[in-house]
């Protein structure tokens, strides 16, 4: 088996062999730090933690780089509508963002490298780009001269006439030519700024991803990756950038995930349906969220819906049983021999592990994946309606769960069982809450007894319990 991805740029299915053997350099757009994230960025977010995890299992060194946009025109105008400075702006909602891919069981990348933090080189970048006649100022504003990079287009699949016709592009005089994209944009009075050869000013947005790929991974990656949206302009322009000063290819491998729809309508601040990660994160697991955006195949478009979710958390749960099932039955067990029906089971296994493998290596089918660790969930079930269970079996039901789960990260966590001297305790306060009339602490105990599985029942002779 050899892993294969979807490569954008040549539109077909690839053997996957990084440039220096074992190991990979990998870059995906991140957001602009303007606002909280949602499932939009939730939707790369997740998928390339997956493809993350799936490298890093099939013993590859990564290193995995993601920016953020510290400062653009959307930082700025949320500036002068807050009074908060651009710096604290980005501060707060880095750290949002921190919060919810934790959230969302997102591994630490190697690094998120900021745009303020990287002046110094982006102005590096454009001004070897002008030397190289692939750049011109005009006014304080850097434009890149696109018609004089052959294959300006090549990501998309248009050449320069078509994507001018087919796209509304701003006119602006001072261009040479329509398609040209800024480099370096002169301050407004009283923009954040910072000191450059052409004025004040401060990075177009396409430049940053081109210097931090070169800065923190090299002139050529092995993968970049981001949303379909981002193919044009935005990775057409990084290509431009990079190509143009290294003579090299950008990326290896180009990776876009599809869209996402709320209810079947595209989602849009206009429309008002906006679906931030928080308000997710506080209606569901994470394993749930993870499983909705797994659950379709990463380049197929995704919709959103409270019946998907709803059938999300059942899945998870289901997973989540049979998790709790093997470890319950593990404790237990005494038998160490294997039967043959036992021997029949292991073999299960095993094939069930190879297919999922396979499809993980088909350009990360996680669907399919999916399946078959569906399957494995039911012969798990089978085998635990067994009188005897055996424990070379149980460990290795249990193993192979997990290794899935180590990749896609769908597993809920089951929580330990509460012990009689915590449930007394909980009740006694409960009697506390309600002789001070405190309802609210009162059902809220109630309720969370009740989520871990303990019933209440108020008698004359005080509070009884029992366990579901
Ligand atoms: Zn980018």
């Amino acid at each position: 088996m050899t892993l294969h991805v979807y490569n954008t740029l040549t539109r077909r299915k690839e053997p996957f062999e990084p440039l220096v053997p074992g190991k990979v350099g990998m870059y995906v757009c991140g957001p602009t730090v303007y606002d909280y994230i949602h499932i939009g960025n939730a939707r790369p977010l997740i998928f390339f933690d997956v493809v993350y995890r799936y490298l890093l299992h099939l013993g590859y060194d990564v290193r995995y780089v993601q920016n953020f946009t510290d400062v653009d025109d959307k930082l700025i105008r949320r500036s002068e509508e807050t009074g908060l400075s651009v710096p604290e702006i980005a501060d707060r909602f880095i750290a949002a963002f921190y919060e919810d891919a934790k959230g969302l069981k997102i591994r630490p990348v190697t690094v998120n490298p900021r745009v303020t933090e990287t002046m110094p080189d982006i102005i590096r970048f454009i001004r070897d780009l002008e030397a190289k006649g692939f750049a011109y100022e005009k006014e304080g504003d850097v434009f890149f001269r696109t018609s004089r990079f052959e294959s300006y287009g090549k990501l998309s699949c248009q050449n320069l006439e078509e994507l001018q016709f087919g796209k509304r592009i701003e006119v602006d005089p001072r261009k040479e030519h329509p398609l040209d994209f800024v480099l370096w944009k002169a301050a407004k009075p009283g923009e954040i700024c910072w000191d450059s050869p052409w004025g004040k000013g401060r990075p177009g947005w396409h430049i940053e991803c081109s210097t931090m790929v070169r800065r923190h991974l090299g002139e050529t990656i092995d993968i970049h990756g981001g949303g379909h949206d981002l193919q044009f302009p935005h990775h057409e322009c990084e290509i431009a950038q990079s190509e143009a000063l290294h003579g090299k290819p950008l990326a290896k491998y180009w990776m876009h995930n599809g869209y996402i729809q709320i209810e079947n309508e595209k989602m849009s601040k206009s429309l008002g349906n906006v679906v931030l990660v928080r308000e997710m994160r506080a209606r569901y697991k994470p394993e749930a969220i993870r499983f909705f955006m797994l659950s379709s195949h990463y380049r197929s478009p995704l919709n959103f819906s409270e019946e998907v979710m709803n059938q999300a958390e059942q899945s998870v749960a289901r997973l989540e049983n049979c998790a709790v099932g093997l470890g319950h039955r593990k404790r237990v067990a005494t038998e160490t021999g294997v039967s043959p029906e036992g021997e029949r089971v292991l073999a299960r296994v095993e094939e069930i592990l190879r297919e999922f493998h396979a499809k993980m290596q088909d350009d990360f089918n996680t669907p399919d994946a999916i399946t078959a660790m569906f399957g494995l969930v039911s012969e798990a079930n089978q085998y635990l309606q067994r009188e005897v269970a055996e424990i070379p079996v149980l460990n290795r039901l249990q193993e192979a769960l997990k290794e899935m789960d180590g990749i896609l990260g769908i597993v809920p966590e089951a929580e330990e069982p509460l012990l009689d001297e915590e449930i007394e305790r909980l009740i006694a306060e409960r009697t506390e809450a309600r002789r001070a009339k405190d309802w609210a602490r009162a059902d809220a105990i109630r309720n969370l007894l009740l989520e871990r599985g303990i019933l209440l029942e108020d008698t004359p002779q005080g509070v009884r319990w029992r366990r579901k």
